[in-house]
């Protein structure tokens, strides 16, 4: 037979793969365990949207959409998208099953893969992963300052401490507008000394100006007018309630009067969190309220708010910190030696993962050193040896595999002995999530 060639990952893909999943696991149990105490339900919505809807959502004029979404016409000649993101996804269920007939605030979080085509680089991928959440169905500043209070628990329980969490309002459809021709008008006059990128900015999307991260463009938008200087005053109500709520919470913020959201639907609060373990100009993550887009999508005026995480940028930040732990590994191997010796070996494996731990033992004969050495490579905490001696006495070897240690065991107390030793957090499930 000619030999096949290799197939690949899709370019900008990558495979997860153990031990390095155990990380994203205790990450993702983390994040779903906050979210249950704040009373969030998980929203699992296809990975496949017609592409209209983020044309609608995200702009169909956006780089998002024109250049890096993934679309295709279905056989049926349909358009359909990959979700480049997922807060219209969630907006277009929120409507699509009458959520907001429920009478009641709903509260949503995802995980899962999104997907856009950019130039592959370091830590960025075409297939990445986000967790988030939305509110819909309430402007209350109140939802805002719990919001946020949940994202900095969060980071806390990852180990992330000393995230700055950048605050902003981005006004509404009374005010904006008005900022927005007193920020042209500001613009014009500084016309020529803006990056490239800027000058074509202040025309199309002023705001965007702001955003810029240009190094020489800093000391110009430093003096450009601040939004929070022209709020109308049910937006500056909103942002004070909100600030107010924040200090009750015991929740630290900067206000931030350059952050702001390019797509027109974003309105009011609009936040950041950066971490320094990324470097200074990189956000963890970025949410905002987002009042009209419900509309925007044929649903009933919805005022929402949510946020995004990109997990392969947090996991990253995660690592480097090194608090938080992948989830053990293999706590115990047996070894068998001898036919005989195998229905005990089985019994004692099944006994020991009823009660989760986890458990490896040899699959075929193998000598004793042979096992040992697999256990060690697999990193096993305990290794039980049974072999004919044992099986004669009654009496399984214990070895600790850290120190070496090695002890006799009546078979029937090998899961006390272990549970003593190793304690009650050498499950194979974390106890998250029970
Ligand atoms: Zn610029
Ligand atoms: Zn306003």
């Amino acid at each position: 037979m000619p030999e096949a060639t290799k197939i690949r990952a899709v370019k900008g893909t990558r495979d997860l793969l153990p031990p390095a999943t155990g990380l994203w696991q205790r990450v993702e149990d983390e994040a779903r365990r906050v979210f249950a105490a704040y009373h969030f339900g998980e929203i699992r919505t296809p990975v496949l949207e017609p592409a209209d809807l983020f044309a609608r959502s995200v702009g169909a004029d956006t780089d998002i959409v024109t250049k890096e979404m993934y679309t295709f016409e279905d056989r049926d000649g349909e358009r359909l998208a990959l979700r480049p993101e997922a807060t219209a996804s969630v907006v277009r269920a929120y409507i699509e099953h009458g959520l907001f007939n429920q009478g009641r605030v709903n509260k949503l979080y995802y995980i899962g893969p999104m997907f856009r085509r950019e130039r592959p680089q370091k830590g960025r991928y075409r297939q990445f992963y986000q967790i988030g959440a939305e509110v819909l169905g309430s402007e209350a500043p109140s939802i805002d300052a719990e919001l946020l209070e949940m994202l900095v628990l969060l980071l806390d329980r990852l180990g992330l401490r000393g995230c700055r969490l950048l605050l902003n309002s981005v006004g509404d459809s009374h005010c904006r507008p008005e900022y927005v021709k007193v920020l042209r008008r500001a613009l014009e006059n500084m016309q020529g000394r803006l990056c490239a990128d800027c000058q074509r900015r202040a025309a199309t999307n002023p705001l965007r100006v702001l955003d810029c991260k240009v190094e020489a463009d800093q000391p110009l938008i430093a003096k450009l007018p601040s939004i929070l200087d022209h709020l109308c005053p049910e937006c500056r109500a909103h942002f004070e309630r909100l600030q107010a709520e924040l200090g009750q919470r015991g929740v630290k913020y900067e206000l931030a009067p350059r952050l702001v959201r390019g797509l027109d639907y974003y309105t009011r609060t609009a936040f950041e969190i950066t971490s320094d373990v990324l470097g200074a100009q990189n956000a963890v993550l970025g949410g905002g309220r987002y009042d009209g887009l419900s509309e925007l999508l044929g649903g009933p005026a919805a005022p929402g708010i949510g946020f995004a995480i990109g997990l392969d940028r947090l996991i990253l930040a995660v690592e480097a910190v090194g608090q938080l732990k992948p989830q053990e590994g293999l706590a115990v191997y047996i070894a068998w030696l001898g036919e005989a010796a195998l229905p005990p070996a089985i019994e004692l494996a099944t006994e020991l993962r009823r009660a989760d731990w986890s458990v490896e033992l040899d699959y075929e004969p193998a000598k004793l050193k042979k096992s040992l050495g697999t256990a060690s490579k697999l990193g096993a905490r305990f290794t039980v040896i049974i072999g004919e001696g044992e099986l004669a006495s009654g009496r399984y070897q214990v070895k600790n595999m850290a120190t070496g240690e090695q002890q006799e065991v009546p078979a029937a107390r090998v899961g006390g002995y272990l549970q003593e030793r190793i304690g009650s957090t050498f499950f194979a499930r974390a106890e998250i999530g029970r």
